[in-house]
């Protein structure tokens, strides 16, 4: 945070280790006032028509016109299946019901975790919202593997086909990190350590 100012007072910080903390955060030069930065959390839905699963096209950057199931940050004061249902109403205008938590996946070379559970669509009702361009149901068998959005999206999504052809669904855990090689916008490029399922 080298240049950055104070949020209580507008201040110049600097960065340094507060008396008693183990790294270094940035610290008020004038009121003292410590800004601790932590991880987002990153909340969505695989949502289940029947056999189907809904998915968006997204309008915006970044993985603009790539395929995603609904997802975004977790607000202040929401629980998380709570956020996870309001960014499926915001991206798909779908309705739908928790069913259960399908996997949590830290990805901490960015700093976020993404809680993702599987929902089922309530009515009938879907289209796109404002960051989605296209909002449809797929077959499993027609999952754009090559065109997600992400590799957390990808991962979450391979988890659960692969429940869904063992006929079980599961709550999964694991730590998604990058192998070192080639683009990091390459899914292909990715480890899931850790993980445990259950
Ligand atoms: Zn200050």
């Amino acid at each position: 945070m080298a240049g950055s100012f104070c949020t209580e007072c507008g201040s110049p910080t600097e960065l340094r280790v507060p008396e008693g903390d183990n790294r270094e955060r940035a610290v008020c030069t004038s009121c003292g006032h410590i800004r601790y930065v932590n991880p987002n959390v990153v909340v969505g839905c695989i949502v289940e028509a029947g056999d189907q699963l809904l998915l968006c096209k997204r309008a915006i950057e970044p993985a603009l016109g790539r395929w995603t199931f609904p997802a975004g940050y977790l607000e202040c004061n929401e629980s998380s299946p709570a956020g996870a249902a309001r960014e499926t109403l915001e991206e798909s205008d779908a309705e739908v019901e928790i069913l259960g938590l399908h996997a949590a996946l830290d990805i901490p070379h960015i700093s976020q975790l993404y809680m993702v559970y599987r929902a089922r669509l309530v009515g009938t009702h879907f289209g796109p919202g404002e960051e989605s361009s296209e909002v449809k149901l797929v077959d499993l068998d027609d999952i754009p593997w090559a065109d997600l959005a992400f590799p957390s999206v990808a991962t979450a999504l391979r988890l659960y086909a692969d429940d869904r052809a063992e006929g079980t669904h599961r709550s999964h855990m694991g730590t998604i990190q990058w192998n070192g090689q080639g683009s990091r916008f390459d899914i292909d490029q990715y480890d899931l350590l850790g993980h445990l399922a259950r």
